[in-house]
């Protein structure tokens, strides 16, 4: 089942909610002072010249196809070996749980992982942050700044709430890219969309700013309402090939995906694959700025 068709059982109540009070913005902005001042303090004179240089360079271009394999957007590894990624996102707003059993299993197996996190998600759990960013078997990554669908059009799906325009776009992408750098000393190499949507100008916005759009090869499943560990595990084991990014999420403590991994992973190491970070099975030449 692909994301875009299984999500919307999901979301379209979840997200009324959010469209009618934007929590996740609201409570993006506390850490930054007064509401309406959200990003002052992020605003240092070389992240606005180097916003500025790239809004006049993608002026009047054109947004491109949107979705979520777009033009510019890595769903698998760069390997031919039997190897897998899983991918965890943490989202944010009213999603800012930790499922520290989860993160104890992949530690116990010796699973390298790759978390997608948020601004959001990073303030709401700071110290759980910096001890998953030292830890060698962990890649963090940019899950956003607020949690918003990159589109230079404001276009969104499922009711995410989306960026406004380019400008959004870069503010999703690199103010959160810097927010993870300075509190781990590590800079992003990858940024997936809210959602996973987005469109192509964006994934060329990404890619002036040094990072490439992921999207994912397999989805887990693991957001469907009343997802079984069963259903997550057969999603996974069942489609499992050369070089696929699982999508998966390490932010709800009360779904399934510790028990479906509990009985995928012995049966996916029995079918001869290994596991791996996306830094380490992907080529990719970083932007110029
Ligand atoms: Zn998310």
């Amino acid at each position: 089942m692909r994301y875009a068709a299984s999500i919307k059982l999901f979301l379209i109540p979840a997200l009324s909610i959010v469209l009618l009070a934007e929590p996740a913005l609201i409570e993006a902005k506390k850490p930054f002072g007064k509401p309406g001042n959200a990003f002052k303090s992020l605003y240092t004179p070389d992240y606005l010249e180097l916003k500025s240089r790239i809004v006049a360079r993608f002026k009047d271009h054109s947004p491109g196809r949107f979705g979520e394999f777009v033009r510019g957007t890595r769903k698998k590894l760069d390997t031919g070996k039997k190897v897998l990624a899983f991918t965890f996102d943490a989202c944010g707003g009213r999603h800012s749980g930790y499922n520290a059993k989860l993160i104890a299993y992949l530690r116990r197996e010796k699973i390298p992982a790759t978390l997608f996190v948020t601004g959001i998600w990073i303030d709401r759990n700071p110290e759980v942050f910096k001890d998953l960013a030292k830890d060698p078997l962990f890649e963090i990554e940019n899950h956003g700044l607020l949690h918003r669908v990159c589109s230079i059009t404001g276009q969104s799906k499922f009711g995410v709430m989306a960026t406004s325009g380019i400008g959004d776009v870069i503010d999703e992408m690199e103010l959160n890219a810097r927010k993870i750098e300075v509190l781990s000393g590590r800079r992003p190499m990858f940024f997936r969309s809210a959602a996973a949507y987005t469109d192509e100008a964006s994934a060329l916005v990404a890619h002036r700013l040094g990072m490439e759009v992921v999207s994912y090869d397999i989805v887990s499943g693991d957001y469907i309402p009343f997802a079984s560990a069963k259903y997550i595990k057969n999603s996974i084991v069942t489609q499992a090939r050369h070089g696929a990014i699982i999508i998966m999420h390490f932010n709800h403590p009360e779904w399934h995906e510790l028990e479906a991994l509990e009985k995928a992973v012995p049966a996916l190491r029995a079918k001869g694959f290994s596991f791996g970070r996306l830094e380490d099975f992907s080529f990719y030449t970083k932007g110029i700025g």
